[in-house]
């Protein structure tokens, strides 16, 4: 959680947290002046909330401009939102998910579910994780 945090001061960016409705666990906004990132008070455990604060984060890292639009509904505008939302993801897994460590983890041969206490990460996050390049061709 610290090295969130850090960024979060770092790039002086605004955590708040609270009632979202169900299918939001959290957003990203930026205006010209300030930066927020809203989290759900719902999240359930520690893993979701280093998850969903990193991809947050993802967005913020890998999105030029105004990348919050929720309301947009048009082909393009959802074809480019899912795009956001799986480079934010992928932001998360590396930052969560160092290469190196993982790499280790596997040579120990460390099962599935014991990787996810160990990064404490959502299983969803792991999957990405492994199936990005940079791991999967090792
Ligand atoms: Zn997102």
């Amino acid at each position: 959680m610290d090295k969130l945090i850090k960024i979060l001061e770092i790039e002086n960016i605004k955590l708040i947290f609270l009632d979202l409705p169900t299918y939001l666990k959290g957003i990203f906004v930026s205006s010209n002046k300030e930066k927020f990132i809203i989290l759900s008070n719902t999240l359930p455990d520690n893993q979701h909330l280093r998850v969903t604060l990193a991809h947050e984060l993802g967005h913020y890292f890998t999105c030029l401009g105004d990348c919050v639009s929720l309301s947009c509904t048009t082909h393009t505008c959802r074809f480019f939102a899912t795009l956001n939302e799986a480079k934010a993801d992928r932001w998360a897994a590396k930052f969560l998910i160092p290469r190196e460590e993982l790499l280790e983890c596997m040579r120990k041969e460390m099962p599935f579910y014991e990787l996810v206490q160990y990064f404490q990460v959502t299983p969803e996050l792991l999957k990405i994780r492994v199936g990005m390049s940079d791991v999967s061709t090792y």
